[in-house]
């Protein structure tokens, strides 16, 4: 596990747990391990289990990405996203995802570092093929010595804080086949009582995956695919005061769920008309749909919801310029767009074209998530060429 796990998150290529994992496996192992990550996850789930659950859990874990059963590569996802849950369950910060946050900032402070916010970088300045700093939008030149690591999307990076003539043309194509993963729609829902699952199981669970079977989900994916608002949407449901007893009073619950819908939309598959426009008129539709959703396997629901907040693709993407149309994951997850392909073809790696400019964000390999290996790695790469120099 720990060597596939190096192997995946580390920069392309990797060598020392590449290595490993090759020294563990013979080559035909080797060969089928290969054959499994690229399959898609209806398919791993028939020829590993005879029953509806793993398949089903298995499938699910694979749409935490943009993958529907039929993608390749979804297998791979979704055995990884299952093993990661059953060896460390899906753990959540104490207090809220922004302990996290605070946690690196103290970090950084500790070293020296300081953290400024709410402005907006509009440029990284390029100077003798270096990028020497950045410009903010309010106009202050910020020097960096060494490196600048930039968190934000790679068309971001390559068409708005770059200038193209320090690009090769050749990039700039090749984003413009750049894939976004699926828009993203959220609610949170505070409760007065603990969601009434009729599934046992799920009410000790902090993270719920809500699905009609495998079939289900192939039908939600194929009609993103369509250009389709679905009309039962797959919903990753968080019951947070449930993984965590400090999100709210005793007795309480603070719920979330999110599902995904198209960036260009054509139809709504539903009965509402939705057309993309989100106005507030179909912001409250597609959160009743999501809450009907519920209602299904959690009868009583709606009853226990004290409030809640819509988040609708535009409302998603205006609190984070790195989630447009809450794209949430830097970019498809798909095969196509993976590893070596990760954000353009022939990368694979946080560097760029520009010396001293590292891809910092989830449009860098190995993509979206809290895991913060893209940083991680680009901050890895401008230290060794520092060493280096
Ligand atoms: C609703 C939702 C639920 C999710 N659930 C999970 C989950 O359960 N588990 C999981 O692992 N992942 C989850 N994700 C995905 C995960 O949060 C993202 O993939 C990850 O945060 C992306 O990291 P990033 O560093 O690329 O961008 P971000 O975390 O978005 O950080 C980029 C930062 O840079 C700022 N920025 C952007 N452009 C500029 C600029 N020009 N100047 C200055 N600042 C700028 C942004 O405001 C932002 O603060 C979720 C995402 C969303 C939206």
């Amino acid at each position: 596990r720990r060597d596939v796990l190096g192997a995946l998150f580390t920069p392309f290529p990797p060598v020392r747990s590449g290595l490993r994992l090759a020294a563990r496996l013979r080559a035909a192992d080797g060969l089928r391990l290969a054959r499994t990550l690229l399959l898609p996850v209806r398919r791993l789930g028939e020829e590993r289990f005879g029953g509806e659950a793993a398949r089903l859990l298995l499938a699910g874990s694979a749409l935490h990405a943009d993958l529907g059963p039929e993608a390749a590569g979804s297998g791979g996802f979704g055995w990884l996203m299952s093993m990661l849950g059953q060896t460390y369950g899906f753990p959540v910060p104490v207090g809220g995802a922004g302990a996290l946050t605070a946690a690196l900032v103290r970090r950084l402070e500790r070293h020296g570092g300081v953290l400024r916010c709410g402005e907006r970088v509009t440029e990284v300045v390029v100077r003798g093929g270096r990028a020497v700093g950045v410009r903010t939008a309010k106009g202050e030149a910020v020097p960096a010595s060494r490196a600048v690591l930039a968190d934000v999307s790679a068309p971001a990076l390559y068409t708005r804080l770059v200038d193209a003539r320090h690009l090769p043309g050749r990039l700039l194509e090749d984003l413009r086949r750049f894939q976004w993963d699926f828009a993203t729609f959220k609610v949170d829902w505070a409760l007065n009582g603990p969601v009434p699952w009729t599934a046992r199981p799920a009410t000790t669970a902090g993270t719920v995956h809500l699905a009609e079977g495998v079939d289900g989900l192939t039908r939600f994916a194929a009609q993103i695919a369509m250009g389709q608002v679905p009309d039962r949407p797959f919903l990753l449901f968080g019951q947070m005061s449930t993984a965590d007893a400090t999100r709210s009073p005793a007795g309480t619950e603070a719920a979330w769920a999110y599902t995904h819908v198209p960036h260009r939309i054509k139809g709504d598959a539903g009965d509402d008309g939705l057309t993309g426009r989100w106005d507030r008129g179909e912001q409250e539709a597609m959160a009743d749909r999501m809450e009907h959703e519920v209602e299904r396997w959690a009868p009583g629901f709606r009853s226990r919801i004290t409030a809640r907040r819509l988040l609708a693709p535009p409302t998603i993407e205006s609190m984070d310029a790195n989630l447009p149309g809450g794209a949430i994951n830097g970019g498809t997850a798909s095969a196509h767009q993976q590893l070596v392909f990760r954000p353009t073809p022939g990368t694979g790696r946080p560097e760029t074209p520009v010396k001293g400019l590292y891809l910092a964000s989830a449009s860098a390999h190995p993509g979206g998530g809290v895991h913060g290996a893209p940083g991680a790695n680009a901050a890895r790469a401008a230290m060794r060429r520092r060493l280096r120099r």
